[in-house]
């Protein structure tokens, strides 16, 4: 589990989104640095009501649950804060704000 930080500015304004293919999302932020993101890692990170807990942030979803091969069916930008994912297993709940998107790059 990703904690929170308090990054914030430049680190979590993407400069560009790239989907480079089914697995393979690309993000490059406006501080420079460059993200890496494979398909099923985003997706056993997904941060909805359905995959986590919210009252306790406890990871409902198993990461066995989702098969290695998912894939990304499509990106919505939501607001100018967060990415919406939807997912080859038909999951498409996710809001993934670019601060979560930062820190997942960052913990990696
Ligand atoms: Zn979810």
């Amino acid at each position: 589990m990703v904690q929170a930080s308090e990054r914030r500015g430049l680190a979590v304004e993407p400069r560009e989104i790239k989907h480079e293919d089914d697995i393979n999302l690309r993000i490059t932020w406006a501080d420079g640095r460059l993200c890496r993101y494979r398909a099923v890692d985003l997706r056993r990170a997904c941060p909805c009501a359905q995959c986590v807990n919210e009252w306790t942030g406890e990871r409902m979803l198993r990461p066995e649950a989702i098969s290695d091969d998912v894939t990304i069916s499509d990106i919505s930008v939501v607001g100018r804060y967060a990415l919406n994912f939807r997912w080859s297993d038909g999951h498409e709940t996710g809001i993934y704000s670019f601060r979560y998107l930062r820190d997942l790059c960052e913990a990696t």
